[in-house]
């Protein structure tokens, strides 16, 4: 049963991690019909990990920032997106992936019938690089064990990793992802233990579009793993 106090705690938290899915009572009841309910214990966490990078002090990208860029999507799902950094589209909304590469990873998804609400999806770093460079090695140390914690708090059964920033963050520093794109790793953070499988990010497939066969190979494979895991 879905308790009046619950769903209030839960309104603020949405209001917190700006979800775009969940604006009022009947959304949430909506949404309750799809499942998208989370545990208080997630919310709880998720909340308490968005104030952490918020109350940072001495954040340089934080300073020059319009919004910290949380997440976007279903924190219940199995399957978590992590990109690099959010560009100015996503800095103005406060949602990752809004821009021109988030409408090319909207088509990703929807290849392989999934969509936001059925995924879950951030960035290694939560605030935009100005001009937006990439993140340099010291803001992504700085960042990393907010989405490592990010990670674990979702407990994702499959991890997908946007391009090389967040292989090289989250992976390991010596690879390089022509070698390691449509492969699956046994990968743990903190305590959870994920099946990562690293692609290239859409910014790039818009530059180089010959590539996007090769992410297609991902795409597939990432389907084919929810089949059978029946997710
Ligand atoms: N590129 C990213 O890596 N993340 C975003 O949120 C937007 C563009």
């Amino acid at each position: 049963m879905f308790k009046k106090n619950s769903s209030v705690r839960l309104i603020k938290y949405y209001n917190l991690i700006n979800h775009n899915l969940i604006y009022n009572n009947k959304a949430i009841n909506r949404y309750k019909k799809e499942n998208l309910e989370i545990s208080e214990d997630k919310a709880k966490k998720l909340e308490y990990l968005k104030k952490t990078i918020t109350n940072q002090k001495n954040c340089a990208l934080k300073k020059q920032a319009k919004n910290i860029v949380f997440s976007d999507g279903n924190p219940k799902s199995q399957i978590m997106f992590v990109g690099e950094a959010p560009g100015a589209n996503e800095d103005q909304e406060g949602l990752p992936f809004v821009g021109r590469a988030g409408i090319l990873l909207d088509k990703m998804l929807e290849a392989i019938n999934l969509d936001r609400k059925k995924v879950y999806i951030s960035n290694i770093v939560n605030y935009r690089p100005p001009e937006n460079r990439r993140p340099t090695d010291e803001e992504i140390k700085r960042y990393l064990p907010f989405i490592t914690k990010h990670i674990e708090i979702i407990n994702p059964k499959i991890l997908v990793l946007l391009g090389s920033t967040a292989m090289n963050a989250l992976i390991g520093n010596d690879i390089v992802i022509s070698k390691m794109r449509g492969k699956w790793l046994e990968k743990k953070f903190g305590n959870c233990e994920t099946s990562v499988i690293i692609t290239f990010h859409p910014a790039f497939l818009m530059r180089q579009p010959a590539q996007k066969k090769m992410a297609w190979i991902d795409l597939k494979m990432i389907r084919d793993k929810l089949r059978n895991l029946k997710i």
